[in-house]
């Protein structure tokens, strides 16, 4: 399927695996509708979008979480950017390693208003001018957390889970349009998530990631360019995919130490 002049909607464009996906999909030469709470960075993304190839790029500002907002910026965008052709649910992140019964109230509402609720505000805002229109593809962001519950991680993983939920109920719910519904699951990616989750603290952010080579964030870009074009009668449900020194969200092997475990 050509992506030429496209419709995309990406959430959380401005960083990591969002960003990658906004210049995959720039150097298809498609129009971008890009939005994330910090602009700065959206704008830098939207520059470099639109000297990779975009055919035009509209940036917004928007918080997932915000159901009234997410409306009302889906049935405010100008004629021209109103008929979405993609919509990348990708907004999301994790806040903090906590066992269940000494975690942060406001770290689980954090996750789950964004990842789940989010998710659910912004599909519902999008989805129903794809039915009207006969044409759309849906694309959510998935984890191998929503495989597989890993230590002090069981809420982060209980909203990829209830992605993975969506994804399927949402598949059905579109049987007998011509709507498609893809989950990319992707394991450890080096993007801004451990700095995130750890509230800017560079050194355990960084050893998330150590001993071992870890997926790109234009990894899972290239998986969602790819799920997109398949042929309009393909649908991808799921692509699981890791890095070769990830097993699953439980097992990884690290070089340096030559140790298995999780240290998410
Ligand atoms: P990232 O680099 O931290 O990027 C997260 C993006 O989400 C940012 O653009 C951020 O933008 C946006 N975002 C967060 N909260 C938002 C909100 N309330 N409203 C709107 N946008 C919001 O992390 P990433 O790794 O690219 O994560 C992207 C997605 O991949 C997430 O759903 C994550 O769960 C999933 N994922 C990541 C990994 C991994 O290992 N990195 C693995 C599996 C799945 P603003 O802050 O500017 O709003």
């Amino acid at each position: 399927m050509n992506l030429t002049g496209k419709t995309v909607f990406l959430t959380g464009a401005s960083a990591g695996i969002g960003a990658a996906t906004a210049l995959a999909f720039a150097a298809e030469g498609a129009r971008l509708l890009l939005a994330a709470r910090r602009l700065d960075k959206l704008s830098k993304v939207a520059e470099a979008a639109q000297a990779r190839g975009a055919q035009a790029v509209h940036s917004i500002p928007l918080d997932v979480r915000d159901q009234p907002a997410v409306a009302a910026a889906v049935a405010a965008l100008p004629a021209e950017w109103a008929e979405i052709d993609i919509l990348v649910n990708n907004a999301g992140l994790s806040r903090g390693l906590d066992k269940v019964h000494q975690g942060s109230i406001e770290d689980w509402d954090e996750m789950i208003d964004t990842n789940v609720k989010g998710l659910l505000y912004v599909t519902r805002a999008v989805v129903p001018g794809m039915v009207e229109r006969g044409s759309g593809h849906i694309v959510n962001l998935g984890s191998t957390a929503g495989e597989l519950t890993y230590p002090n991680g069981a809420v982060y993983c209980a909203t990829k889970a209830a992605e993975k939920a969506i994804n399927d109920g949402l598949r059905q719910d579109l049987l007998g349009t011509p709507l498609r519904v893809s989950s990319i699951d992707p394991g450890m990616v080096e993007t801004d998530f451990s700095r995130v989750r750890f509230r800017g603290d560079e050194a355990r952010a960084a050893k998330v990631y150590q001993g071992l080579q870890p997926l790109t964030p234009e990894d899972v870009a290239d998986a969602i360019l790819w799920a997109v074009s398949r042929p309009a009668h393909v649908n991808i449900a799921h692509v699981l995919m890791t890095p070769v020194a990830q097993a699953n969200s439980l097992l990884f092997h690290r070089e340096t130490t030559g140790t298995m475990g999780n240290t998410r």
